[in-house]
């Protein structure tokens, strides 16, 4: 818990509608003002505040990251809560959600509650767990989510595979329906994508690879909309990357069916033709798509279908993905180029506002999972991200807080950084 003074920022807050050049004050850990110079000055000429000067700079809510595996417990070779969370803090992230596909699985009540134990030791960030859908993620019995969501639960998810068992989906969204929250969605076909390493289409032809078509998630995507509808359930769907699914949920919104989703920088930004060039930093589920599935996410991003914006940082050791495209794991990490691959490909070129992608890692993350963050609101949790518009820097991996280095992004120039990120008002 801490004071601090950040002065002369522009202030983006969607949460309350404020995008204005001004102050902002944090004290005893809590946002104490914004714009106000009563309290400011009291604040500034207190003893123990830090004072940053933020001209030039954008100063936003904490980020939060909905889409994380922190990989502890049972992977901790990758990944740990701490080092996770620091690469998190580093990227300007000061909360995230993680995953439940650990070791063992995050499917009872108790181990929700060794996450929030482990981070509140370890933890740089705030850290929200997910409770799986299904036991172990097997795919034929749900897990205790009543439970798991007195324990502190923000979500449920079997994320890494799909629940193929569509009576099983039905019955978690119908929970969902009378408790209020989410159920994430991993959206593979699995017997469409058996085998699959790529995307479908002209390159994994070329390279004599599985791919995996579109279909494969569309379908998914189309069977779980439908179940939302019937059941009144929050369907959320993670990683978008077909054209396809950002045309259903966008159908599913006007119908009114409650359901959300989201987009990561890489399907936006990279075609299945990475492949041919990075071999397995490219390789993930749902797989690295075409130019049209790119077009269709950042329309999808723009129109409000893609409600949020989230990084699936998903670390793997480098021995892991050196064996090559058929035995190297899926996914890559994230968290520390999040901010500047959005500023770079999303708000310069001017397909989203600057408050809009802020609106999209703050205030709609949080009112998705249900978190009392994401806002600049007096009073709340002091949690702040100061970014650097005009920043200019090249993506160096061998910096990254994260144990893992697996990112297709390595190298790239881009432009927009994090710069400060504060935790009740302490810097992380
Ligand atoms: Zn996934």
């Amino acid at each position: 818990m801490s004071d601090a003074f950040i002065t002369n920022g522009r202030i983006i807050d969607p949460a309350n509608d404020i995008d204005e050049v001004g102050d902002l004050s944090i004290a005893n850990g809590k946002i104490a003002s914004v714009n106000s110079s009563r309290t400011s000055r009291a604040v500034q000429q207190s003893q123990t505040a830090t004072v940053y000067d933020a001209a030039g700079l954008i100063v936003t809510p904490g980020l939060i990251d909905m889409h994380v595996h922190l990989r502890e417990p049972g992977f901790e070779h990758k990944e740990t809560i701490a080092t996770g969370t620091a690469a998190a803090a580093a990227g300007g992230f000061t909360s995230i959600a993680c995953m439940a596909n650990t070791s063992p699985v995050i499917d009872t009540p108790e181990k929700i509650e060794q996450i929030y134990d482990i981070a509140s030791k370890t933890a740089k960030t705030n850290v929200f767990p997910f409770g799986s859908i299904t036991k172990n993620l097997a795919g034929d019995e749900l897990t205790d989510m009543r439970g798991m969501y007195s324990a502190g639960a923000v979500g449920f998810s079997d994320d890494g595979v799909t629940v193929m068992n569509a009576a099983l989906m039905r019955d978690a969204l119908a929970l969902s329906a009378e408790l209020g929250f989410p159920i994430m969605v991993h959206c593979e076909e699995h017997n469409l994508n058996a085998g699959a390493v790529m995307n479908l289409g002209e390159t994994s032809r070329k390279l004599g690879l599985i791919g995996s078509p579109n279909a494969a998630e569309d379908i998914i995507v189309a069977r779980d909309i439908m179940l939302a509808e019937m059941t009144g359930g929050h369907l959320h769907v993670l990683h978008v990357s077909t054209a396809g699914a950002v045309g259903l949920v966008r159908q599913g919104k006007l119908r009114g069916v409650h359901v959300t989703a989201e987009a990561c920088p890489h399907h936006w930004l990279l075609t299945d033709t990475e492949i041919e060039k990075q071999g397995t930093d490219a390789k993930m589920h749902p797989p690295l798509r075409t130019q049209t599935d790119i077009d269709a996410v950042i329309e999808g991003l723009c129109d409000g279908t893609i409600d949020a914006i989230a990084t699936d940082h998903a670390p793997h050791a480098p021995e892991e993905k050196k064996q090559g495209m058929l035995e190297a794991p899926n996914g890559i990490i994230g968290l520390e180029t999040c901010v500047p691959l959005v500023f770079t490909s999303l708000v310069e070129p001017g397909h989203l506002t600057a408050a809009e992608a802020i609106a999209k890692m703050t205030a709609i993350p949080a009112s998705l999972l249900g978190i009392n963050r994401g806002t600049l609101a007096i009073g709340t949790v002091g949690d702040v991200t100061v970014i650097n518009p005009d920043l200019v820097n090249q993506v160096d991996v061998t910096k990254s807080r994260s144990k893992s280095q697996n990112t297709p992004f390595s190298g790239w120039k881009l432009k927009g950084w994090q710069a400060v990120t504060l935790r009740e008002g302490r810097e992380i």
